[in-house]
Parts: C-alpha cells; structure tokens; sequence
C-alpha cells in the first residue's frame, strides 16, 4: 500500500480531487505545487494510516516508516540540506490536515529538527543566530505544548517574565543570547512538567508529532467538534510533513493570511493580514497586531505589504489570480516570504459570512467563473439564517464602552461571562450570554456555541476567535485592545469602567462596537443579491415553500420573504388572547349546554377575524387552517385569580373550577383527548371554526375581489372513520353558512398524517381528504414512542454516544420516520393521484430534510417564517 504521497520535489504524487485520502491541506499542496506555485517540498502521510492506526491499537502499518525516510530523502535532496544535519539542518513542519479544516485537534508543529547542536548550525549557515535561536525556543514551545502536553502559558509566563525584567516591549527586539537564555528555561519548564527531557534525535521528534497529530483525532475536542460537524470519525486525518521556509529571518521576511476576496463582505478586493519577521503562528496568535496588505486598505500608521515588501506582494497579487481561477472560489491562503521570495504554505476555499457567500457566489456567476446553478449550490441553504438576523436600531440610544475589530456581522445583546462552561450552563437555562475572552481557542468553541455573541481582547480578523465565529454564524467583536479582562476578579474594565460578570452589552460584529447594557435591534434589509439568487432558487425549485404561521405579524413576514401561502395555522395560539381566554376557559368548564353554547359564540367574531386578517395578508395564495388540536386542558386556569374569575363568570365557586380541572388533567395528554378526538365529540368547536373560516372567505373574496380559497386541516387522524365523520359535520356546516350568505366557495378539506397509523392507512383515509400535510413533529414522536416534551434529557445522550445520528426533531429520521412518509405518499396517490402533499412539522425548514421531501415527491413545504428563504434555496438545490 502507499501511505505515502510526496509533493514540490519535483514529484507531486496527489492532486486535489484526492481530498479524501490527502486531507484538505495535503490535497491542495499538491495540486498547487503541480500547477507551478511556489510550494516548499514536503509529503502527505494519508488519512489510511490514520484509519490504520485506528484498527491496529494505535500501530502504524509495516511499510510507513521506509516510505517516510524516502520521502523525507526526496525534500533533503531537493533543499539540498540534510534533517539533522549539525552544519546546516533541514527543519520540517508537520501539520494535521482532514478533509475538512477542524479545530480541536493538533495543528502545527513549526521547526522541527532543532537541538542544542543544530540551532548551532542553523544560526552559521543562516548567518542569523537570533534567527536560529528564535525558531529553536518556538519549536520547544509548540512541541513541548502540542505534543508533550505541558500547559503553554507556561513559556508565555517565562517570556513575559523576561521581558518585564529586561524592558523589551517586542518579541523581534529579544537578542540571540537572550533567546539562548529562555531556552534553557524551556527547557526546564519541559522537565518538571513531564520528568522527561526534550527529544534530541530529530528523528524521535518527527515520529513524536507525527503520533501527536494522529493521536488528536481521537481527543476530546476534536470529538465535539466532529459531533457538532456531523463529521465521521471514520475519515481520519492525513499528516503533511514540508521544510521550512522563514518568515522570521529579518525583515525582508514575513508571514501571512490572505483571502482573495473579503470574507466578511464577500467584496472582490484583496483582504488579508501580515507580519514582517514572524512565523506562522503569531498572526493568528495575536501577540504582534498584523498588518494589511494593501494600501487601499491601510489607515494612518500602519504598513501595508504592498509597500513594505513590494516584489512579495506583487507576486501574492498574481498567486491570487491564479489560484481562484484555478479553483473557482474565494481562497484562503497561508504564505511566508523569506528574503523577499513568496512562497504559499496552503490554500483552501475560505471560510465566509453567509452575506460574503452570496455575494461571491453571485458575483462569481456574473463574471462567469461559475454557472448559475453553481452559484445556486454554493451558498449553505441554513446559512441565510444570519442575513436575516437584526442589526441595532440606528435611532436607539446607546453608551459606546470600546471598539474592536468588526469580526462576524450582526448584532447581539447579552450577559457577560468568561468562560465557556458557565456559557453553556447560563444559555442552557435560556439566558442570552456574550462570552468574553482574551483570547479563544478550540476548547472555547462550545461556549462561543452557546453565546449569543463573542468578544475577544486580542487577536485580528483571522484569529481563532474571528474565523470560528463567522463560521458558526455568531456575532463577534475580535481584539478589543482597551478592555482588560480580570478572570479572577470575573470582571472587564475599559478605562475607570468595570463589568461584572452577568451585566448586559451589545456587540455590533459590523462595525466593532461594544456597547453598554441593551441596545435594541431591527430587522434586516434584504440585500439585491439575496433577491437575485432567491430568483435563482425560485426558477429551479419543484417543491412549493410556505409558511406556518397564525399571527398578522408571523403572515406578513412570511410574505416578505416569499412564502407562497400559509401550510399551517395552528388556531390554539389565537386562543391565548386576553381578550379570548376567558371565553375558552368558560366553554370548557361550563356545563351547562346553554353557557357553553354562548363561551363558544362569544369566540366566533374573534377566529372571523383571525382568519380574515389572514386571508387578507395572503391576498389569494392557498391558506390551510388547523381546527382545534391540543387537549384541552392545556387552556386551563392554574393562578387562583383565573380560577376566581371563570368562577365569578360562571356562577360557580372557586372550589367547583378547581374540582373540574383536575378532572381534565390526563396522564399522558399528548396521546389523548386532543386533535380531531376533540372534534367528534365536542362537535360544536370545530363547527364554530369552521363556521368562522367560511364567513371570513366570503367577506375578504368580496373585499378583494378575488377568490379565497381556504383549506380546512383535520388535526391527528388515526382512522378513515374519524376523519369521514369530522369532514361531513364540516361539510354541513360550510354548506348551511353559504346558504345563509348566499353565495359559493372554493374550499377544500385535509387532513394530517401525523400518526403512523394514518401514514399506514392513507389508502383509505385518502378517500376522504384532498389533501394530507404530513406533521412529522408529531410522526416522529409517534413513530419512536419518543416525547416531544420530555426528549431532551435523554436525546443528547443518544446523539453524543451514536445511537442516533442526529436529534430526529431537527432533521426527519430517513429510515423511519421516513419511511412512514414515504408510504403515506404511495398509498395516498394511490387513491387519489392528484392528492396535494405537504409537510409541516418543523423539518420543513431544515435543509437535508427538504432534500428528502423533494426526494419522496411532496408538492410542498412549510416551515416558520424566518426559514422561508432557508427552504427556498434548499429546495433549489435538493432539486439540481
Ligand atoms: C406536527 O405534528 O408536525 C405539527 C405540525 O403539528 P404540531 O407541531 O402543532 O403538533
Ligand atoms: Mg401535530
């Protein structure tokens, strides 16, 4: 087997359609170097030997350590240096790299090969020996961290100790012999921390990273991170083993990222940030503030590589070019130059706001880099979420504390804290939080999960913090420099101004701004490109996308992002008005005929009007509307002032309310006196909705003057005789309103699949509906005997231990649930092949569930208003 694939040594075994046995990175370095980039050699030992690993108790295959020494001969040769060598050593770098980026596992270790002879060499041949004793004293620190597990603010503590004591302000102005110095204090941090000396042999030290990055795959961290991801852990990752090139060799030296479009904004203009005399960590560290790259870009004071290191730069623009040609996206690319000569370390398609995703996407269908379709495919359907997040209200009223670096966009309010563990138990508890650090890194990334929003002190654009937020679609504000965070003290002050931990601020991720207590926000305005690809979207899609929604306000943006119709009116929320309540407290309790009789007639302007705001929102797109579903007691008096006021109502004593109460309580309400069970035997419900649908048609058909056509839904159906008998009572109540208006209607009757019996018999229960929308909330619950209400003490632990894939409320449970939809789709054309389907349980706004509704041939769609574009454009892409 070849578990190893070599690269820019003049042999360049891989290319980047081998993703899933090179690893993203591995891949890319090939396929770069291959095209003529300026790549340093190096190998890619592939993510099999990962897998390989695995399975053999944590062995390596047989072959792997030849195939390494000729790979690692293959980067001597071409270098023309030897690994190890006390004159003039090779170092390498050896980084993780799986098929997709994933922090939480061991990243880079930069200059392996050093040791107190080689950093000798090192220092001659370099002719540099602050140069050689810099990278020596990072490789201690990074190895010794990464790889030996010793905590790393161990050396920070060191360093800062040392250049408090000598007045140094800058890592670059630290002379060789003090570097010399903090080595051998490295050294014995090394020692004491893990009774065992650094490795000397640069042969120990490359096996040692080598099995340090393998070994993270399996971390902790690296798990969450692949639960969060839904990625498997059966990809494995691949190991890139590449010499050196050194940014921190003077300055005409430099390290840096660079994208080759914004990735905030999406805008085509080269955005990036660098350092002069650094190596790769320090950039995203945040230690040194980086540098921009273009003076376009710059303000006063700063030094943007165009002109610092002009010929570099010059270069970079033309990698730039080439490499998003070459892949057809925006680029996110890693470089070094080292004495003025650029060379390209990485590049992958970079991480984007979903406001930058659209852009590019769009913009990239226009210059013809891409197809229509394409453009379609390229922007994350779930993502579009973020563009219609509010921003501040331009008019409110606020008290600035700070600004840093507007680092993911949006606006977010909430309660400080520190760490991610008191994050995650504040939000669990429902509590919007902003988490606050100095800095993040991959142990935080549950924390930043849970916050609304995320504040750093340190760091730029692309810090750890910067990039894990615009990727989890978070508000961030990045390398707030005037804030100093007390963690002990659990408290942030900006000046003479203290926050506790717990007080309110807002973070503006769009312009940088921190602000005081609570700043209220707006809603979005929706972008040109959103409208054109949602054009895009609208011209491919089949399956039609509408909305549940009850309220004026839930209806009306429902329209406003595109909804062709409502799906789903659930009427029980138009019951919990204050003005209604009372009247639906005494139609339960009350038992005389007479008093129920008049509660229930005092309900019915209320739904007509209910129904007639909705109708005329609507404007004559198809509006379904569900009678009466939940068991009743649900709207109950608990407080003894409600109990005292349907008392007062119904002439009865507090003590009689109370009594009847309980009476309805049941054990297990959800399989009980509920949906249409409620219909059949209390009749008079239903009619009065009824009823108060068809006069509110009428009214607004005559209003608008043009034709209402609402759909009367029938809630959990087990039986073709229940629904046969609750849509006859229906139909005699339509037909004695009409005669009483004296006028017709275009109305249809439906029914919900909701219970796998249904799903099961939908032959038969599709003799009597004209249409079925499946509530895959309640099929769900049913179908797993799993509580709606109650899952969630259990159902992470299923998630979190693989006993299920994915909670399967969020995304439809394929095999099962599935299945059951599947079924009641082919029974249901059966008898009626021009039977309209829908879905309206919440998987009609989750992406990979619309794909498969598109897949079993559903008509439709519906989901909550805010994910209206979100099901637009997945269902374009389930259908391309
Ligand atoms: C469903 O069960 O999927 C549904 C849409 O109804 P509800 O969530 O109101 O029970
Ligand atoms: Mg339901």
């Amino acid at each position: 087997t070849k578990w190893v694939y070599s690269f820019g040594s003049g042999l360049n075994e891989g290319r980047a359609d081998m993703r899933n046995l090179l690893g993203g990175k591995g891949a890319n370095l090939a396929e770069m170097a291959a095209n003529g980039l300026p790549v340093p050699p190096g190998f890619t030992i592939t993510t099999e030997v990962c897998s390989a690993f695995y399975e053999n108790g944590r062995k390596y295959p047989d072959a792997l350590k030849a195939q390494v020494d000729a790979a690692l001969q293959r980067i001597e040769q071409s270098m023309g240096l030897r690994f190890g060598d006390p004159e003039a050593p090779l170092l390498v770098s050896v980084r993780s790299g799986a098929r997709v980026s994933m922090p939480g596992m061991m990243d880079t270790v930069l200059n392996l090969g050093l040791n107190d002879q080689t950093v000798e060499g090192l220092a001659r041949s370099s002719g540099d020996a602050r140069f050689a004793w810099d990278s020596y004293r990072r490789f201690i620190q990074m190895y010794g961290s990464v790889v030996m597990g010793v905590p790393h603010h161990h050396f920070e503590d060191v360093l800062e100790q040392f250049k408090r004591a000598n007045s140094v302000e800058d890592d670059t102005a630290i002379t060789a012999g003090q570097w010399r110095a903090i080595v051998v204090d490295y050294h014995h941090i090394i020692t004491t921390h893990t009774g065992a000396e650094f490795p000397t042999n640069p042969q120990d030290q490359l096996w040692g990273a080598i099995g340090a990055v393998f070994g993270s795959w399996m971390n902790p961290r690296a798990n969450t991170y692949r639960k969060l991801h839904e990625i498997p852990a059966s990809w494995g990752t691949a190991v890139n083993v590449q010499s050196m090139v050194f940014g921190n060799m003077g300055d005409d030296c430099a390290t840096g990222v660079c994208f080759t479009r914004d990735p905030s904004t999406g805008e085509n203009i080269f955005y990036g940030e660098y350092l002069i005399n650094a190596q790769g960590e320090d950039v995203v560290a945040g230690i040194r503030t980086p540098q921009p790259m273009a003076c376009a870009r710059a303000e006063a004071g700063q030094h943007p590589m165009e002109t610092a290191l002009p010929q570099a730069y010059g270069e970079l623009l033309r990698v730039r070019s080439l490499l998003e040609t070459h892949y057809k996206d925006m680029q996110d690319i890693e470089f070094t130059v080292q004495r003025n000569v650029l060379y390209i370390l990485q590049t992958r398609n970079g991480k984007r706001t979903a406001a930058a995703a659209l852009k590019i996407a769009i913009d990239m269908a226009r210059e013809g880099l891409i197809t229509q379709e394409e453009a379609i495919q390229r922007v994350p359907a779930a993502s579009l979420d973020q563009l219609l997040h509010p921003t501040l209200d331009p008019k409110a009223e606020r008290v600035q504390l700070t600004r840093g670096l507007p680092a993911s966009p949006g606006a977010a309010a909430g309660a400080v804290v520190f760490t991610a563990e008191e994050c995650e138990a504040r939000a669990a508890k429902g509590e919007d939080v902003i988490l606050v650090r100095i800095e993040t890194s991959p142990e935080d990334v549950h924390g930043m999960h849970a916050a609304r929003g995320v504040l750093t002190t340190r760091g730029g654009m692309t810090s750890h913090a910067a990039v894990v937020a615009r990727g989890m679609g978070r508000v961030c504000v990045a390398g707030a420099g005037s804030i100093h965070v007390d963690y002990a003290a659990g408290s942030l002050n900006v000046g003479s101004h203290t926050v506790k931990e717990g007080e309110w601020i807002t973070l503006d991720g769009g312009t940088g701004a921190v602000y005081l207590g609570r700043v209220p926000t707006i809603e979005p305005v929706l972008s040109d490109d959103f409208n054109t690809l949602m054009g895009w979207a609208d011209a491919v899609r089949r399956l039609g996308v509408r909305a549940n929604a009850e309220t004026p306000e839930d209806a009306r943006t429902a329209r406003r992002f595109g909804a062709e119709g409502i799906g789903l009116a659930r009427t029980e929320h138009m019951f919990f008005g204050p003005d209604r309540i009372g009247f639906v407290r005494q139609m339960i309790i009350a038992d005389e005929e007479s008093v129920r009789q008049k509660a229930i007639a005092a309900l019915l302007p209320f739904q007509r009007e209910d129904f007639a705001s909705l109708f005329r929102i609507m404007a004559g797109l198809p509006v379904t509307v569900r009678l009466l579903d939940p068991p009743l007691h649900e709207f109950l008096p608990h407080a003894e002032a409600e109990m005292a006021e349907v008392a007062q109502a119904l002439g009865k004593s507090v003590d009689d309310v109370r009594t009847r109460c309980a009476a309805l309580a049941e054990t297990n309400p959800m399989l009980g006196h509920r949906g249409c069970r409620l219909g059949l035997t209390s009749p008079e419900i239903y009619a009065m909705q009824v009823r108060a649908l068809i006069q509110a048609a009428v009214m607004v058909e005559k209003e608008l003057g043009k034709p209402i056509h609402p759909e009367i839904m029938i809630p959990l159906v087990a039986t073709k005789a229940e629904l046969a008998t609750t849509r006859r009572a229906a139909e005699d109540e339509i037909a004695r309103v009409l005669k009483e208006e004296g006028t017709n209607l275009n109305y249809s009757i439906g029914t919900m699949i909701e219970l796998p019996r249904a799903a099961l018999q939908a032959d038969q229960i599709a003799e009597y509906a004209d249409f079925f929308s499946f509530g895959t909330n309640d099929l769900t619950q049913t179908a797993f005997g799993l509580s709606r209400d109650d899952a969630g003490s259990f159902l992470p632990y299923y998630v979190d231990h693989g006993l299920l894939p994915r909670d399967p409320f969020v995304s439809i449970d394929r095999d099962g649930v599935g299945a059951l939809v599947r079924l009641g789709v082919e029974r249901g054309r059966q008898t009626a092949p021009d039977l309209k389907l829908g879905i309206c349980g919440e998987h009609g706004g989750d992406p990979d569930s619309i794909a498969f509704f598109d897949e079993v041939g559903l008509d439709y769609v519906s989901c909550s208003p805010f994910r209206v574009p979100v099901a637009r454009l997945a269902a374009a892409q389930a259908a391309l």
